[in-house]
């Protein structure tokens, strides 16, 4: 199976994936096409017995459940060189599945090492290790709708994984961070991220934060807490009071924290017992400075309300100086 054949049959833009080899790009399909609800699924056509017992082998290895009937969601049909039952052949080249010989099938779901986060251009380099997730290629381009995650709300946005773009007003607030960087994900990506593209390998916080379907919002900071090993990460936004504090356990499993910076309490008064003290000095640390320059900023509006005043002053001096006369 050359590169090309790969590409087209997977859907991926041949400009994306120039600096890719066509090893780097099977364990990239090997552990990231599409899933349809988190689920990949392959059904054999045209082998015998022993034949579909070894390839049921390679398949259940890869994480692939193997069916026996056809449907539209299957996502992979295998189909052996000498079939020839032309109205299923049809029915698979029609449907959504990825229709893979026996031999693509064995190069793409053979043992494969995940080694792809090797590659900077796939998992970039960030200044905080834990934003860093890897980039879906091309066959991640299509768009979903979806409706607002809002009760209140009958919105529907528009999103591409590929281009990690959502409509949505999170989206907006983060837009300007580069493809890779988690908190470039809002909720509506970071749940197809999780169930469709399928991170693996990861960082424990990062997998907690998409596993439990939690976007990043604008700002995020870090640092230490007594004798614990792993960073309480915090992270909040301009927009918003309520900020979410991630605080480890002693093996690196994270708990989340609601807090509101400007009342300065956790919600449902629900804290990590025993570091609260020294968490809300560092709390204070990083919303009190803030403040601060709210403060500063005051003489500014004065000034601007004195901007204002100038010339209701000006109009009294002039009628002043009318009355004199
Ligand atoms: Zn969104």
């Amino acid at each position: 199976m050359d590169k090309e054949e790969l590409l087209e049959k997977f859907n991926i833009n041949k400009n994306d994936v120039e600096n890719f080899d066509l090893n780097f790009l099977a364990t990239y399909l090997k552990f990231h096409h599409k899933k349809d609800y988190g689920k990949s699924t392959i059904l054999f056509w045209g082998f015998d017995k022993e034949e579909v017992q070894k390839l049921n082998e390679i398949a259940i290895n890869s994480a692939l459940d193997v069916k026996k009937r056809y449907s539209e969601n299957i996502t992979f049909i295998c189909i052996n060189n000498d079939f020839d039952d032309n109205t299923k052949l049809e029915k698979a080249n029609k449907g959504n599945s990825i229709v893979l010989n026996f031999s693509e099938f064995e190069f793409i779901f053979k043992n494969r090492d995940y080694n792809l986060l090797e590659n900077s251009d796939f998992f970039p380099k960030k200044e905080i290790s834990e934003i860093r997730i890897p980039i879906p290629l091309s066959n991640f381009d299509y768009e979903i709708e979806t409706d607002s995650y809002s009760f209140e709300s009958d919105k529907t946005y528009k999103f591409n994984l590929y281009k990690e773009q959502c409509e949505c007003k999170e989206f907006k607030e983060n837009s300007d961070y580069e493809k890779g960087d988690l908190r470039r994900l809002c909720k509506h990506l970071l749940n197809e991220y999780k169930n469709s593209f399928k991170p693996i390998n990861l960082n424990y916080f990062t997998l907690f934060l998409i596993s439990s379907d939690i976007s990043l919002k604008r700002y995020l900071e870090y640092f230490s807490v007594g004798e614990l090993e792993f960073p309480v990460y915090v992270s909040y936004s301009n927009l918003y009071n309520w900020v979410n504090i991630f605080f480890p356990n002693e093996n690196g499993k994270y708990t989340v924290y609601g807090y509101n910076k400007l009342e300065k309490r956790f919600s449902y008064n629900d804290k990590p017992i025993g570091y609260v003290p020294e968490l809300r000095s560092k709390l204070n640390q990083i919303f009190e400075p803030k403040r601060n320059k709210i403060n500063k900023t005051k003489p500014v509006n004065n000034n601007g309300k004195a901007g204002c005043g100038t010339p209701i002053l000006i109009l009294i001096i002039i009628a002043s100086l009318i009355s004199l006369l």
